[in-house]
């Protein structure tokens, strides 16, 4: 049971399969690649990009995102706010590049590649691959530099995303999920907040009762008031209990 599959006449490829690419300032097509395409952000994505610009939570989602509901999964999908047509550009990118490079998002990271990740059926087991997505116009896919998926990943600073981003799938295949009733608005609010808007739900952890209501020890109490991380850790938890019950 995967959440996306593997689209047709595209090869599975796994850590250390090989594929050609190599992006350089240098090549005519740069840039083009943050324009005009679907950047979707999983909470730590926006956890990092919030961060890097400084703002709060809030702020960072109403100026820089779009909202709607993943076709796949019934959850929220959030992603990049791009300009106006027809450049439809990403805000991030200036004529320098990116100008969050430190903290782009996932899907900025693995392109030209996608991941896909999941359980198998009937089990837990994790099962994770890559495949080249379809990019027509970018010249890095005509460099004569082969390397790994593996290689790729490492150098892309991939580790702490995919660890934070497959915090999702306890959500997505959750025991207490019934697959055929759509997530109701209450539901959607939830993991809004709790994964997405983290300042506000910082706010709401410390003033309510939540911490004595869920037994969150001390220690993690006092990190939460500044380690992001540890708050969208919080996050994932809290919903794991309680956002099927
Ligand atoms: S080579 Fe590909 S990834 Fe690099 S700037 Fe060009 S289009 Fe973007
Ligand atoms: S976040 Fe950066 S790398 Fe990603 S599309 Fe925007 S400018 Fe390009």
């Amino acid at each position: 049971m995967r959440v996306h599959n593997l689209p047709e006449m595209h090869e599975r490829l796994e850590l250390p399969d090989t594929f050609q690419f190599s992006c350089r300032k240098e090549l005519s097509c740069f840039g083009s690649c943050c324009r005009n395409r679907v950047l979707t952000l999983t909470p730590y994505d926006v956890l990092r990009l919030k961060n890097n610009l400084r703002m709060h939570s809030d702020d960072f989602l109403t100026r820089h995102t779009e909202y709607s509901l993943d076709p796949a999964t019934g959850f929220p999908l959030i992603s990049i706010k791009l300009g106006s047509a027809p450049e439809k550009l990403c805000p991030f990118l200036i004529s320098e590049g990116c100008s969050v490079y430190e903290d782009r998002p996932t899907v900025c990271r693995l392109f030209p590649l996608a991941r896909v990740s999941g359980f198998e059926q009937d089990s837990k087991s994790h099962d994770e691959f890559f495949y080249a997505l379809s990019t027509p116009g970018c010249l890095g896919r005509m460099e004569e530099r082969m390397l790994t998926v593996g290689q790729w990943l490492s150098e892309q600073g991939m580790d702490p995303y995919r660890a934070a981003n497959d915090s999702m799938l306890h959500l997505l295949f959750h025991p207490g999920r019934s697959r055929d009733r759509a997530l109701n608005e209450k539901q959607l609010q939830k993991i809004l907040v709790s994964l997405y808007n983290l300042d506000v739900f910082r706010e709401f952890v410390l003033k309510t009762n939540f911490m004595d209501a869920y037994s969150i020890d001390t220690q993690t109490q006092s990190r939460i008031e500044n380690d992001d991380q540890e708050l969208l850790r919080l996050g994932f938890s809290f919903l794991r209990t309680d956002l099927f019950t």
